[in-house]
């Protein structure tokens, strides 16, 4: 965790340790890692919430997603969208309200929750 440190006054890493009443954890305090300024919660930590930081989460789930789409490509069917209608009548899609068929692949697929 990254924190302007008040103490040292410099961008540097915090340490997180947890405070104890007796035996019984009560929370957790960060202390500075260049000059050991103690923050006594993280609502007291300077923190540094850089809009800079690499989105790791944000790319990985990207080079993820090709493969996953490939799995659930066979369920781009009507039968599994969450627009298409069943009715006693007619099978038809609640976006373009025109009939359909359950087989039928959509490019305005999305998937109906189970
Ligand atoms: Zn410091």
């Amino acid at each position: 965790m990254e924190i302007q440190c008040e103490g040292c006054r410099t961008i540097t890493l915090a340490r997180k340790e947890p405070v104890y009443d007796g035996f019984k954890k009560v929370g957790e305090a960060y202390v500075c890692t260049g000059c050991g300024a103690r923050y006594a919660s993280a609502e007291e930590a300077p923190f540094v919430h850089s809009p800079r930081r690499p989105r790791v989460f944000t790319e990985a789930d990207k080079s993820q997603a090709p493969s996953i789409f490939a799995d659930d490509e066979r369920q781009h069917s009507c039968g599994w969208c969450r627009h298409f209608v069943v009715n006693p009548f007619s099978q038809r899609c609640g976006l373009t309200n025109t009939e359909t068929q359950a087989t039928d692949l959509c490019v305005r697929f999305e998937k109906r929750e189970a």
